[in-house]
Parts: C-alpha cells; structure tokens; sequence
C-alpha cells in the first residue's frame, strides 16, 4: 500500500460562490512526484490553496497526512510537515539570506540548514545579501531552501519557473525529483514547462477549465504529446 499523504475527494472549491476547480480527485503518496499542469487560469493555485487550507472547498474534501484539511488549520499542517511554496516565493527583498533561514528555522538545527545548503550551494557564499540583489533563480532556491529546512513531508510548489530562464529551472527541478526519492516527501508541482515538468515527474494531471483533463504517468504523457496538446488547449 503507498503510504497517501495528500487525498482530494471530488473537490469543488472557488471564490465568492463561483467554482474554480471541479470535482477534482487526486492523490499523492509520499515520494511521488505529481506535476499539475495546464494553461493560465485553469485553478492550479486554486487546488493548491485548498491543499494547505486556505480556501475552504465548495464540495468534497481534503485530507493531509491522514487529517481532514480545514482551513482553520493551516498553521497546524505547516507544523506538520505541509508546505506551499507561493508563486511569488514569499521572500523579503530588505531582508538578507541568512535573515529568512533564521526567521524559517525555529525549530530546524544546524545540521539541517547545511543540508539544505549542500542541495543549494550557490546560497552559501550570498547569506549575507540582501534578497532584492539576489537573481530569480537564487530567490526560488532561497523559497525552496526555506520550505526544506522544515523538513516537509508533503511540498506543493507553485510556478517556480515564473521569470526564471528555462535553463535554470532545467538546473532546478532534478533536485526537486531527488529530495522526493531520498526524503520520502510527496510533491505537487505546478509548472508552465510542461515537458520539464513531465521530465521529472512520476505522475501528471492536467486540468483545464477547473476540471482534471487527463492524468496519467509522466513517462506516458511525455511520449503522447498530442494528447497533453490537445488536454491543454481544448475546451476542457
Ligand atoms: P495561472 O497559471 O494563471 O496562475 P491557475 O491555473 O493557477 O492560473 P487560478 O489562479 O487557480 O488558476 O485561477 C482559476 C480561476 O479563479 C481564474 O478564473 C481566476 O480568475 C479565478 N480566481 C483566482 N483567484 C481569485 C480570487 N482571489 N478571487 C476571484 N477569482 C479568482
């Protein structure tokens, strides 16, 4: 039996009554990679959202690492080992490197931080600049770091590609794949590089519209580009 971590049961949820993902059914064992993909608008960050208990569903449910999500327990989940890296990797541009690992480590001890460091090594020479200075990429691996020095068991990440060059995403997401197989953590990824997303990934979902399109195994979808084409830009 894999051993679940995150379940979505015919998930509804939205804004202001009006849905943005639909019965949407998924679930993510530990040291499973799965890439949510599809176009903008189509309710990755929704569903994600409602995996950390931000926004409570309309319909169905969500459990995390064997407990009903609700959205007054979101604290409780990050404590837990349930961690959400925003799109806009919720970094401080005033602080330095060195400040967010402090703020991020109540808990988390030295032996820790450097085996976040080794994953990073490009953030050890920069912990005493100020993240504005930093590069896209070297924020996302701050965001990254951040959210692994708390040791998750399950990591959802949103878009860590946006603004950054594909080649370094490239460079990234392999040690997104890594710290998965070799820590045990369930990933959801949510990625605008579909083939680099499915380049790493075990699983894939693609939604559109809301509504989960197609799912399948990363392996085969890659190989089935027209059918993730089409999942993508039909009408959903
Ligand atoms: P993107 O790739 O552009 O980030 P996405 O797949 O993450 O897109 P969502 O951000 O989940 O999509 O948005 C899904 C739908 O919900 C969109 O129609 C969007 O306009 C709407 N939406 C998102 N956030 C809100 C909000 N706070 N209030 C009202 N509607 C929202």
């Amino acid at each position: 039996m894999p051993d679940v971590l995150l379940d979505l049961d015919a998930v509804t949820a939205g804004y202001n009554g009006v849905a943005a993902v639909r019965d949407l059914t998924l679930s993510v064992s530990a040291g499973e990679v799965v890439a949510m993909l599809g176009p903008n608008g189509a309710g990755k960050t929704t569903a994600l959202l409602t995996m950390v208990g931000l926004l409570e569903p309309m319909a169905g449910s969500v459990t995390a690492l064997g407990r009903p999500v609700r959205s007054r327990h979101t604290d409780k989940l990050v404590r837990a080992g349930v961690l959400l890296v925003p799109d806009d990797r919720g970094v401080f541009a005033d602080l330095t490197v060195g400040e967010h690992f402090r703020m991020a480590r109540a808990k988390a001890d030295k032996v820790r931080l450097d085996f976040v460091l080794d994953r990073f090594p490009a953030l050890r020479p920069l912990r005493d600049r100020r993240v504005g200075l930093l590069s896209g990429g070297e924020q996302q691996m701050l965001a990254i770091g951040k959210a692994l020095l708390a040791e998750p068991k399950l990591l959802l990440i949103d878009e860590m590609s946006l603004g950054l060059a594909p080649k370094i995403v490239q460079e990234m997401l392999p040690g997104i794949r890594r710290l998965a197989k070799d820590e045990n953590v369930g990933v959801v990824l949510v990625e605008q590089h579909v083939e680099l997303a499915l380049s790493v990934a075990d699983r894939a979902i693609v939604l559109n519209h809301g509504r989960m399109v197609l799912e399948g195994a990363a392996r085969d979808l890659l190989a089935d580009r027209t059918k993730v084409q089409q999942a993508y830009f039909g009408a959903g």
